[in-house]
């Protein structure tokens, strides 16, 4: 994984420049991840994920937390990729797996399950035995932020992580399902610095908008669907109904070749 000399050149893990070098270092998901999960570049998340898992939540106290960067999910040769905005403290920060451990989890899973995505409809902690097909879950964000929001710079600091992930998926990549705003504010540069072409101006968030990128140089088109965040404040209240993230990941499976349930 680690080139001779590679350890005299690169920067400590709390550098800033971290993510770039060690991103354009990795020339597969398994190095890029083993990188990722040793950064501390950004010092208000490392201190947020860090003090999550040291005092912990009540119904968690018997729990050992990742508190590390999380690292995306699902095969390496992903058709589809699903992308939200970054770990939740007690939810993936607690278990290391994307969305793994928490209620917005829980009703993606079970979505990805019905439309044949997931083996399995629930997600409880890294070795509950569950293999996505043909998808990976990852986020342009992989520590947990204070109330979930990431700061622009944040977003800018981490964005080589991501974009160096999309573009090792690229040959087999076809279709991205956005999960909320803030991850397709995060999401649409990074697309754009990996070589798909962005219209301008840039198309609002919406679920169910349907974006179709060319690729550079006349490359393979990506289609970027949006959907809804699975928070609870958009599932309690039927903003995100079980039927309208199926429906959507169904499409989007269409799209990627994977059949889908539709
Ligand atoms: Fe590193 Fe990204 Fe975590 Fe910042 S958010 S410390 S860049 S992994």
């Amino acid at each position: 994984m680690q080139s001779p000399g590679e350890a005299g050149a690169r920067p400590p893990v709390s550098d800033p420049a971290y993510p770039a070098q060690m991103a354009a270092r990795s020339g597969r998901l398994d190095e890029l991840d083993a990188r990722l999960i040793r950064c501390r570049a950004c010092p208000r998340l490392v201190a947020w994920r860090e003090q999550a898992g040291a005092t912990r939540r009540a119904a968690f106290r018997d729990w050992e937390y990742w508190a590390k960067p999380v690292p995306g999910c699902g095969p390496s040769d992903a058709a589809l990729a699903v992308v939200g905005l970054a770990p939740a403290a007690h939810g993936a920060n607690r278990t290391g797996r994307m969305f793994t451990g928490d209620a917005s989890g829980d009703f993606l899973f079970a979505a990805l399950h019905a439309v044949g995505l997931a083996s399995q409809a629930e997600a409880t902690h890294r070795g509950d035995g569950l293999e996505l097909y043909g998808v990976r879950i990852t986020a342009p964000v992989h520590c947990a932020p204070p109330q979930n929001r990431p700061t622009p710079g944040e977003r800018s600091t981490c964005r080589p992580w991501l974009a160096k992930e999309l573009e090792l998926l690229g040959p087999s990549l076809k279709a991205v399902v956005v999960l909320g705003a803030f991850g397709w504010q995060a999401l649409l540069p990074v697309l754009g610095d990996a070589g798909w072409q962005l219209p301008r101006p840039r198309p609002s968030f919406g679920h169910g908008v349907h974006l179709t990128l060319a690729g550079a140089g006349g490359g393979r088109p990506l289609h970027v669907l949006g959907s809804y965040h699975p928070s609870q404040r958009n599932t309690f209240t039927g903003k995100l109904t079980s039927t309208m993230l199926v429906d959507l990941l169904s499409r989007a499976a269409s799209l990627a070749g994977l059949g889908g349930r539709g």
